[in-house]
């Protein structure tokens, strides 16, 4: 089927009433709302204006929130002395020197498993968490929703709350527009510059590149990092917002696999609040629900969504949506609660006037412990046995072998071994699986090394040629496998690798 042009709508701002009043519609119904009027075969983004809400889950987002831009922000700044000639800084990954710092641990990049190891337990315990509290990353601690909420935090102290953003957006354009949405970009790309600028940090020493990026000293590199994470921070956090979320993320696609009739979410309680509608005061409550229709649970949905259509791919499980509606009850003088973070199946329970237990702990929670402790457990081992030399043995494939004058076989080998120590290390090398073996080591820059005091220098990658020579009449076969050893004469550690000799075929 040939392509067809597909007609766009420019993104429109909900609707406020000629009165001025907020007619509060979910971002689903003025997507169809746009839909049915024929704008477009497809209705372009629908402004999503959150209003502030206070509450715990608010209280709490902003402890979370608090707390994740002091970490990113002042991380870089920490410290860590590690002695002369090395970098400072608590937390750095120096891709020049080939080093990750991580206070006391120093990752070689041989050794980059163990940040892989890091993410697959982040990952576990992300689906642990999804698996017990729902989307509780999204709503409180994903990047996306944290730099989005600070954004808006600094649009409302600006342009005000829902309805006077709604106005100023529907306003025509005046120096006062201007003024404030100049402001509102202003500050909005200082916070995408401060957030490019840390990120920075994390790969150079925070004060150096810092104090370079404002004399112009700083690297190309730099400039174009800087300015790649405070366009992306700018165009998510303050255009693109819950789009990110709605559409951008595939987290909301497959966590529903990770959610079950078990799981805690923010949830509507239907069997409580329908038949929803107006309420006046002094009227009676029987036989009706208490959803009092007010749509400030809507109002407040950084999403825009309408929770009590049910569990929905947008939401992000943040809780707002309680708050509001908590407010609401006091208000009406009903019980808090009737949108709370409960499991499907007590809610169904509920309804069928039934008594239900939280069941926490079920047969997938149990994997995603089980697989959380056993992977501690296997990084754990790996950290406490860290070795402080590696060795690994590449056999010369042109020629297989050289046969001697004197008769001998000789085979040769580069060797790359590894010194992590802060200071130059002796070492025996040896060969064990060739009797009669005669070993010639030599340097990269061919001068004779001692196989018996094989001298290190600290803190570097060695490569070493080593020569192994054997009389043909020792050979067995034609494919012997050699181990290849080096041994710290003074702390007795050992590295090893496995290798073969090749000779002829041997009658
Ligand atoms: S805030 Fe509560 S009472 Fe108001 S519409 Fe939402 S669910 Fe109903
Ligand atoms: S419906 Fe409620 S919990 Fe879900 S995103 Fe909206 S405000 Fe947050």
């Amino acid at each position: 089927m040939a392509d067809q042009p597909v007609a766009r709508t420019a993104a429109k701002p909900a609707s406020l009433h000629p009165d001025g009043s907020d007619p509060v519609l979910s971002a689903k119904q003025q997507r169809e709302t746009l839909k049915s009027a024929g704008d477009s075969l497809y209705a372009n983004r629908v402004k999503v204006y959150p209003k502030a809400v206070s509450g715990p889950a608010r209280q709490v987002k902003w402890a979370i929130l608090i707390f994740c831009l002091a970490v990113y922000y002042l991380v870089p700044w920490l410290r860590w002395d590690r002695g002369p000639g090395l970098p400072n800084q608590a937390i750095l990954l120096d891709l020049d020197g080939r080093r990750g710092y991580f206070f006391g641990l120093e990752i070689w990049p041989q050794e980059i498993y163990y940040l892989t190891g890091l993410l697959i337990l982040a990952a576990v315990a992300l689906f642990l968490v999804t698996s017990l509290f729902g989307r509780l990353w999204c709503g409180y601690s994903c990047p996306q929703t944290v730099w989005t909420d600070l954004y808006l935090w600094v649009e409302r102290r600006i342009e005000g709350d829902r309805n006077a953003r709604m106005r100023l957006d529907q306003a025509p354009w005046s120096a006062s527009k201007w003024g404030k949405k100049l402001l509102k970009h202003a500050i909005w790309l200082v916070i995408a510059l401060a957030t490019g600028g840390a990120w920075i940090m994390y790969y150079q020493d925070a004060p150096t590149v810092t104090r370079q990026f404002f004399t112009g000293e700083a690297g190309g590199t730099t400039y174009f990092f800087v300015g790649l994470f405070t366009a992306t921070t700018y165009v998510l956090a303050g255009w693109a917002r819950e789009q990110v979320c709605t559409y951008m993320c595939p987290w909301p696609r497959f966590q529903a696999a990770m959610l079950d009739e078990q799981t805690l979410i923010v949830t509507y309680q239907k069997w409580r609040g329908e038949p929803r509608g107006k309420h006046k005061a002094g009227d009676p409550w029987d036989g009706r629900g208490d959803c009092i229709d007010c749509k400030q649970c809507v109002a407040v949905c950084p999403t825009g969504i309408d929770i009590r259509d049910g569990v929905q791919l947008e939401c992000i499980n943040c809780g707002l949506c309680a708050d509001a509606c908590d407010e609401v009850m006091s208000k009406v003088d009903r019980p808090k609660g009737l949108i709370t973070w409960d499991t499907l199946a007590h809610q169904q329970a509920k309804a069928a006037g039934k008594e239900a237990k939280y069941k926490f702990f079920r047969a997938r929670t149990f994997i995603y412990v089980a697989a959380l402790v056993i992977l501690s457990a296997v990084m754990l081992w790996g950290l406490l046995s860290r070795a402080t030399t590696e060795i690994t043995v590449l056999r010369d494939r042109a020629p297989l072998f050289v046969g001697l004058s004197d008769g001998s076989i000789r085979n040769a080998y580069t060797l790359k071994i590894i010194n992590k120590q802060r200071d130059a290390q002796d070492f025996t090398l040896s060969v064990t699986g060739l009797p009669g073996a005669d070993l010639a080591v030599r340097g990269q820059d061919d001068s004779e090394l001692s196989a018996e005091k094989l001298v290190l220098p600290a803190d570097t990658v060695s490569t070493i040629r080593l020569f192994v020579k054997a009389p043909k009449a020792q050979l067995q076969q034609e494919r012997l496998s050699v181990t290849v050893a080096v041994k710290n004469s003074k702390t007795g550690e050992r590295a090893a690798a496995e290798t073969l000799f090749i000779g002829p075929p041997v009658p």
